[in-house]
């Protein structure tokens, strides 16, 4: 089968590899229908995070099992499953509490799986899911093609814009403003709406990405940025907004949200941190901080039922869509910003 390596900074390959196996009890071995790129792929893509090359990547994915160990009750072959960006167990008290993402047993795609063994990366032909009880979520049968981008976007970028909403406590009549116009802010977008905010500032200043934000249910653009930015959200909100959601994690980002919030309101704050949150506004102003590292298992059967119902269609974001044997350019399109978020087929 093939699979994406990441091979040094900015070089990505597919390359041969034996088909996965069930290696214990729990295991399940999928065969991925869709998989995608994700903005956190591009850290170590581009030299910014610390890496071991060559490495697996990729960490979403929708597919349909082919074979389980003897443990396995949830799924069975032939299922359609959709994977979130981590593995958990399911049964530990952080995943009770709906923190998967702190979960006891729980690992990385692509990294050892606690058992010493490496898992699979999902960027290939077929993974070996561990814990596949706690970490796979069961579609059905079958997955109607025009639903499959939608569904896939409920392994990472739209439970993490859900996150942001959640953490800032957005609900029926909020205002919130979304920082950051990337997949996971457009996503956010969409949560908002879906929670009941009444008015939603996207910040954007690239036309496609203020058309979809507006599609997902945006009822204001800002296009500026830093002060000319926190000016024009400003003049729409006067004192700000009650929910802030940031998914960017840059100091000007930060920096932004930050200044957006009126007194007493709240920052959700999903945007992996390459900066450092400006403290002392958010004292002076008494902000609510929430956010992290999005539990998207413990949001993926809810968004779920949405999805397969058609009321939310997060896949969307999907711009390009690419065989899996073109994957360096999907890498290289998001790099440079000309696409939103890239879907892969084998
Ligand atoms: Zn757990």
């Amino acid at each position: 089968m093939r699979a994406t390596l990441l091979e040094d900074v900015g070089k990505i390959a597919l390359r041969e590899f034996p088909d996965p196996v069930v290696q214990r009890p729990t295991d399940a071995v999928v065969r991925v229908t869709a998989s995608c790129i994700c903005g956190s792929d591009l850290h170590p893509y581009r030299g910014k995070t610390p890496s071991v090359f060559p490495k697996r990547i990729g960490h979403e994915f929708v597919g349909v099992v082919e074979d389980i160990g003897d443990e396995v009750t949830t799924v069975r072959p032939g299922d359609v499953v959709v994977a979130p960006f981590l593995i958990s167990d399911g049964t530990c008290r952080y995943c009770r509490a709906g923190l998967h993402t702190s979960c006891e047993n729980g690992s990385v795609w692509g990294t050892d799986d606690g058992s010493g063994a490496r898992s699979d990366a999902c960027q290939g032909d077929r993974i070996r899911a561990p814990l596949a009880d706690g970490t796979l979520v069961r579609v059905g049968t079958e997955l109607p093609e025009a639903l499959l981008p939608d569904v896939l976007a409920l392994s990472d970028v739209m439970g993490t814009g859900h996150h942001a909403a959640v953490c800032a406590g957005v609900g029926p009549g909020s205002t919130v403003v979304v920082v950051g116009d990337g997949a996971v802010g457009l996503c956010a977008v969409l949560a908002a709406r879906r929670l009941g905010a009444e008015r939603v500032v996207a910040m954007s200043r690239t036309p496609s990405r203020q058309k979809l934000a507006a599609e997902f249910g945006a009822t204001d653009i800002v296009a500026g940025r830093g002060a000319e930015g926190i000016a024009q959200v400003g003049e729409l909100l006067g004192d700000g907004a009650d929910a802030v959601l940031e998914c960017v994690g840059s100091q000007e980002s930060l920096e932004q949200a930050a200044a957006v919030a009126h007194p007493g309101g709240r920052l959700g704050c999903v945007g992996a941190p390459l900066g450092n949150l400006p403290l002392g506004p958010l004292f002076m102003k008494n902000v609510r901080l929430a956010g992290g590292v999005a539990p998207a298992r413990a949001y993926l059967p809810e968004l779920l039922d949405d999805v397969l119902a058609g009321r939310v269609r997060p896949g969307r974001i999907f711009d390009l869509e690419l065989p899996l044997d073109e994957v360096a350019e999907g890498y290289r399109a998001m790099d440079e910003r000309r696409a939103i978020k890239v879907l892969l087929r084998p």
